[in-house]
Order: C-alpha cells, then structure tokens, then sequence
C-alpha cells in the first residue's frame, strides 16, 4: 500500500529544527517525501493568538500547544516582525532537495494567508505566490515543482493564480481522489492531489484519541483500496512529536505500506477525472478548509 507524505513546514523553528530531524527520520527507513516550505516572514505567533476564542484555547489545552510548539512560535511575529524564513534557512531547505526529497511551496506568510485569504483580490494572491516562489526559485536555484496552501485556504482564484505557475501539481485541499480542477468551466493542467488523512492536531485529544493511541487509530484509517495522503508538521512531528513519528512509520511498515512523495501518486493514478473544491468545515479544525466536492469524489 502506498501513502503519500506531505511535511508542511510553518515556521522558522520547523525549519530549523524539525526540517533536518525529519530528514534524518526518513533518510534512516530510506524514504522520500514532499516537503512544502514557508519562506517569507514568520508571524505564526499573531496567528495562534488572534484565535484566542474558547473553542481555539480548547483545542490549545487538548493538544498542549506550548510543548507541541514551543513558546517561541507562539510569540513569533506578535511584538516584533518575524523573520524572513527562507533568508535563514536557505541550506537547511536546499538541504532536503539534496536529500532526495520532493520541494514544493507552501507560503509566503503563512499567518497572512490563513486569517486574510478570504478578502484578498486575485492579484494579492498572485504577488503572495509570487514573492514565496521567486524566493524558493533563488534558493533552489530552480523553480518549486508543487505547491500546498497553508491551513487548505484555497479558493477558485487562488487554482487559477497557481495555473500561472510551473507547478507540476498541486495540493490544496482535502479529499479523496487526485482530480483536475474545473474554474469557470475550463479545467486546469495542474492536477490537485487532496490529503485523505487528518492530521495530528485534528485527531488528537477527542474521541478518546491520545498519545498512547494515536498511531494505532492513523494506522486503522490507511486503506490499500483508497488514495493515502497524510500532512504532517516539521513543528510537531518534526520536534515534539519525533519519537511518535518513528513509530508510526516503523509501525506502519510493518504493515507493508511504502512512502512516496505525493508526485509519485500521479504516475500511478488512472483516469484522472475532473472536479471542483468548496469551503467546508474540517472535524478538529479551526475554520472552513478547502474540500474536493463528492460530485468530484464520484466523478
Ligand atoms: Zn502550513
């Protein structure tokens, strides 16, 4: 059974330190990914706070966000600006293309995207995808070959802003099945792989789902019949969650799946069929997110 593995990767510190822990986790069990970076300013802290309501301080308390995350991402970018990630980092992400891995493009400012995508024109996400791509080309010395929106905001201006790019697909938004995406009735060339799986924090601290049991529950919902594509987070799995994350691929393999960067999903999928995505609200999620419409799921 293959699964597709996304790092989404959030933060400066998820760079600095989870990014090369990660690495190092999958280059020991010989496994490639696809990791997605941020690389503008890191300004996770305002966004963690500005949902400071008690459903979000909850979800705080349920997932333990302070050790999960470390104080600093959650100051990061509230009384100062936060750092240009990718300025910082630059070996440590060229470092995981050298590694083998997948590189794609997850954000400028990931804070900005997730609270303001829903008032920004087409050209403002255009220049946020711009500015993130042009950095991540420099860095890379070549363009990124994928994309991820940060927290699945995504919308049908922001398929048709990616279309402009030479992303070789994207992953935008949760679902079921690789589809190509429909924008006023014209289908786009990029094809959009969803993520299947929740992700830890989604997961984590209801029904009965903890630590202890965690893997197990992940394990339960991977189906050899189905696509597989599971997020995780350089700033959990990658730090924090470390030792969790071994297990589970360890567990995992036992249970013959293989790993694969999402890119690799694409050559084995049939018929890809045509689809759309609308705003829905995510179990365990803050927000709506963006999801592959079931007229797309049954195609
Ligand atoms: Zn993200």
């Amino acid at each position: 059974m293959k699964v597709g593995l996304r790092i989404d990767v959030d933060t400066y510190r998820g760079t600095k330190y989870g990014v090369p822990s990660l690495c190092r986790i999958l280059s020991a069990r010989n496994i490639n990914a696809s990791f997605f970076f941020s690389v503008g300013p890191d300004n996770m802290g305002r966004h963690l706070w500005r949902l400071l309501r008690p459903k979000f301080l909850y979800k705080m308390l349920r997932t333990n966000a302070s050790s999960l995350y470390g104080w600093d991402i959650l100051f990061k970018g509230t009384f100062w600006p936060g750092p240009v990630i990718g300025k910082k980092t630059s070996d440590i992400i060229r470092s995981a293309r050298d590694a083998g891995h997948e590189v794609g493009f997850h954000a400028w400012d990931h804070h900005y995207w997730q609270a303001h995508l829903d008032n920004m024109t087409y050209s403002q996400i255009y220049h946020s995808l711009n500015r993130g791509v042009e950095l991540l080309t420099q860095i890379l010395e070549s363009p990124p070959i994928c994309s991820a929106a940060p927290g699945w905001k995504c919308n049908d201006a922001v398929l048709s802003a990616k279309s402009k790019f030479p992303f070789k697909y994207n992953s935008d938004c949760r679902g079921e099945s690789i589809f190509y995406p429909v924008v006023d009735g014209k289908r786009l060339r990029q094809p959009q792989i969803p993520v299947t799986l929740p992700t830890y924090d989604e997961l984590i601290g209801r029904n009965g789902i903890n630590n202890e049991n965690y893997n197990e529950r992940l394990i339960s919902l991977l189906s050899p019949e189905k696509l597989n594509v599971l997020t995780v987070h350089a700033e959990a799995e990658g730090i924090a969650l470390h030792d969790i994350f071994q297990r589970f691929l360890d567990l995992a393999k036992e249970r013959d799946c293989s790993f694969v960067p999402l890119g690799a999903l694409i050559d084995e999928a049939s018929g890809i069929k045509n689809g759309t995505i609308a705003a829905k609200e995510i179990a365990g999620r803050e927000g709506w997110g963006a999801c592959q419409s079931s007229d797309a799921a049954k195609g």
